[in-house]
């Protein structure tokens, strides 16, 4: 059952109205860098007939309207691509829903309800994205220690601007260091954010794009938390064409048809692009230094709970 009382405390509590305001001031000063950036803010889409396939969430949200398939969003990768048509730099902040497994209830970085920060760049190579992540990061700390001085201190939280470049790590190297989970101990051992970059065909979705240089390997990255706050982003550049699209999708023994009017549109012309998603609650809890991911929003969906 759903806890009121409990939910009720935590409303009231200085904790959450203190993360709530250093949310807003993230929320500002992305739009604002981003808008000085030359992007755009679009609307988020929540249902649609194409989604992200995220093969490791197995259940699909679902639901029927005038009896067709809409799924619930679990990333606007397929529409963040398709919009870059009408605009050469986009920018959304997505509500995700990715059913998670129970066992990740206290993962402290798992809900099952999210917002990230999406964004796409027609064109970009993977290392355009990446000093744009930065600058975004170093825009967003640099806010929060201005504007929300007095909530920081509340949490006991020192941030320090980390200096650009961040370290990068291979996803061979950091597997051969820290072990195939890798990123728990990656994240601990940090003293800066680092990018983690070209991950295996096999750990991926079929939309980040192969170097055809170096069959396997994506043109990808993750952005990774020191301090053991584990990721913070993923993106890179993309697959466009389509017949390298449905190449893909066939590898991961996927059917075409399940993305039909994605690739309708890949065989009209899809742009190549790059770009990345940023969720909003795994950077609160990072910027507030807390433990749990429950606590950096309203109406927090952890797994296997009922909530609000
Ligand atoms: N689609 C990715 C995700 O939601 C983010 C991205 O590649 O832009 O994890
Ligand atoms: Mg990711």
């Amino acid at each position: 059952m759903f806890d009121i009382d409990k939910a009720l405390d935590l409303w009231r509590s200085e904790a959450l109205r203190r993360a709530l305001r250093i949310q807003s001031t993230v929320l500002d000063a992305s739009r604002e860098f981003l808008r000085s950036q030359g992007f755009i803010e679009i609307l988020p889409v929540v249902i649609s007939s194409i989604t992200d396939p995220l093969t490791d969430h197995r259940v699909r949200g679902e639901i029927e309207c005038y009896g067709f398939k809409y799924q619930i969003t679990k990333s606007m990768i397929f529409h963040k691509q398709i919009a870059l048509l009408a605009h050469p730099r986009i920018f959304c902040f997505s509500p995700n829903v990715r059913i998670e497994a129970v066992d990740r209830q206290n993962s402290g970085k798992h809900l099952i309800e999210f917002v990230q920060l999406d964004l796409e760049i027609k064109e970009a190579t993977r290392d355009e994205v990446i000093a744009l992540g930065e600058a975004l990061f170093g825009s967003i700390v640099l806010a929060v220690k201005q504007k929300s001085k007095e909530d920081l201190e509340f949490f006991g939280r020192q941030l320090d601007i980390p200096k650009s470049p961040f370290p990068r790590i291979t996803y061979k190297e950091a597997e051969k260091q820290f072990g195939p989970d890798f990123e728990e101990k990656l994240s601990l051992s940090s003293t800066s954010p680092i990018w983690v970059l070209d991950f295996p065909i096999e750990s991926r979705e079929f939309y980040d794009r192969e170097d055809e240089a170096r069959p396997g390997i994506l043109v990808d990255m993750d952005l990774i938390y020191p301090e053991g706050y584990g990721e913070a982003l993923s993106g890179g550049e993309r697959e466009y064409l389509l017949e390298r699209i449905c190449d893909r999708i066939l590898k991961k023994g996927m059917k075409p048809e399940d993305f039909s009017p994605y690739l309708e549109i890949a065989k009209r012309g899809l742009y190549p692009s790059a770009g990345f998603g940023l969720g909003i609650e795994r950077l609160t809890r990072y910027l507030c230094g807390l433990k749990r991911i429950d606590l950096t929003r309203l109406f927090a969906k952890l797994p296997g709970q009922l909530s609000l």
